[in-house]
């Protein structure tokens, strides 16, 4: 049978951003009631436990956007959080290559932004990068990131999740929100009477948000993010490698990175996909939706307006593993396509698209009113910017509630 119930906090999706938001409000209100409402049957099982772990420094960000405000901070945090609990870390840092002359020029453009976003980057030449990682390619010049750092996203996550248990949030698994009548929000078990509504439902936040009346301008692309591990041993590579990107793009280019564990990993790709939760096979397949997404993908390749038609042209082939290796032995010496032949657990990015505009959008985004607010667009690398960004989204409900008291018994 259907219960109700109420609470002064409903947050929608139990992945990072949901579940730093919680513990955010829970901070500032501390007799509130906060539920988050989880669709699956466990934590983890999207973006936040599907992404690389990197905890970017901060460095590809245009200044005046929220991702270069929240990745310096949110880097720093996650490793006070990780040294405070004993997660895993692996302080590697970064080494951003230019395969070629023309990259150069955007080497400098990222240390310029570094230097803008004050975060600590060094231009270095290639022997000095070689003392680093020995089997770096590049040309004579390297960008070295010293604070990149890798993390285990599921095992972060375990660990926030129960940081929210101790506050005394109530965290719902296998409820996934359903629908609204008026204020209130339907589950399968309960019905809820929620104060404010927060919206952290990831590659479905763009429906939850239309059903509030919220950011109908804006759909989901989900873009699959594709891993092929490596089977040298630990420690082979020593740091994370990257191309300078396409700063047109939100996507970094295929790189290696190293998992706590100290494996290299090629990827992730960012491969257009056809419906939101295209992680294998036919499942979670939604005529409608891919039908939806077929066309914005299609609008975008047609305009051709950043180079979307290359981008996904290129892409596209990375299905082949083949390709991927080939494409990432630019980076680094030795790379053997024996040696990487393991798929790992693909990720699905959820990339905000503006239907009027026609474009991507590059930056974090909320939106909401008095009823509540909706993360609309929690891009990479809003793994690593999650704790600043929380505090953001604390911010903005409490100013569209108006200030008033939060917490005054709702049982
Ligand atoms: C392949 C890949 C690699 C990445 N690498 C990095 C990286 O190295 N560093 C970095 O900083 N960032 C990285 N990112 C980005 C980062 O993972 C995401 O920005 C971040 O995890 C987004 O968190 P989220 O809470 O918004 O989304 P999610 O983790 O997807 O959480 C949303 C949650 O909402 C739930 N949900 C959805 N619909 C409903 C509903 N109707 N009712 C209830 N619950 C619902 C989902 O089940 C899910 O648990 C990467 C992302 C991908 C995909």
């Amino acid at each position: 049978m259907v219960g109700m119930k109420t609470c002064d906090y409903l947050v929608i999706g139990g992945g990072i951003v949901g579940l730093t938001t919680a513990l955010e409000l829970k901070k500032r209100h501390r007799n509130a009631k906060i539920v988050v409402l989880e669709k699956e049957k466990e934590l983890a099982l999207h973006g936040s436990g599907r992404n690389s772990g990197v905890l970017h420094a901060g460095f590809y960000y245009a200044a005046d956007s929220l991702r270069a405000r929240f990745t310096r901070d949110g880097n720093a945090r996650w490793k006070q959080f990780v040294l405070e609990r004993g997660l895993k870390i692996n302080p590697c840092g970064k080494l951003v290559v230019a395969k070629n002359e023309q990259e150069v020029e955007g080497l400098y453009e990222l240390k310029r932004r570094g230097d803008v976003n004050g975060v600590e980057t060094y231009l270095i030449s290639l022997e000095e990068a070689k003392k680093i990682e020995p089997r770096v390619k590049s040309t004579q010049m390297v960008l070295w990131s010293p604070s990149t750092a890798t993390v285990d996203p599921r095992e972060c996550m375990a660990a926030v999740a129960s940081d929210c248990q101790s506050e005394g949030i109530e965290i719902r698994l296998d409820s996934p929100y359903q629908g609204r009548r008026g204020n209130d929000v339907i589950a399968p078990q309960d019905v809820y009477s929620a104060g404010f509504v927060v919206n952290a439902a990831g590659l479905h936040a763009d429906r939850v948000a239309h059903d509030f009346g919220v950011g109908l301008r804006y759909r989901i692309l989900p873009f699959k993010g594709l891993y092929v591990y490596g089977s040298e041993p630990a420690g082979s590579l020593k740091t994370n490698i990257y191309p300078v990107p396409d700063l047109r793009s939100t996507f970094l280019g295929v790189h290696f990175t190293v998992t706590v564990d100290g494996q290299a990993k090629i990827g992730p790709t960012a491969i257009p996909a056809f419906w939101r939760e295209n992680y294998q096979g036919l499942k979670g397949f939604d005529a409608l939706e891919a039908l939806s997404i077929l066309r914005d993908e299609a609008i975008l390749f047609f305009r051709n307006d950043f180079n979307f038609r290359g981008i996904a042209l290129e892409e596209i082939k990375k299905y082949s593993q083949a390709y991927l290796v080939s494409q990432a032995s630019a980076l680094l010496e030795g790379v053997k396509p024996e040696n990487y032949r393991t798929w790992g657990r693909p990720g699905i990015r959820a990339q905000l698209y503006d239907h009027q505009d026609k474009r991507l959008v590059m930056d974090f985004m909320i939106e909401g009113n008095h009823q509540g607010l909706h993360v609309l667009n929690a891009i990479s690398p809003a793994w690593t910017a999650a704790m600043p960004f929380a505090e953001y989204v604390a911010d903005r409900a409490e100013q569209l509630q108006g200030g008033q008291e939060v917490g005054s018994g709702r049982a």
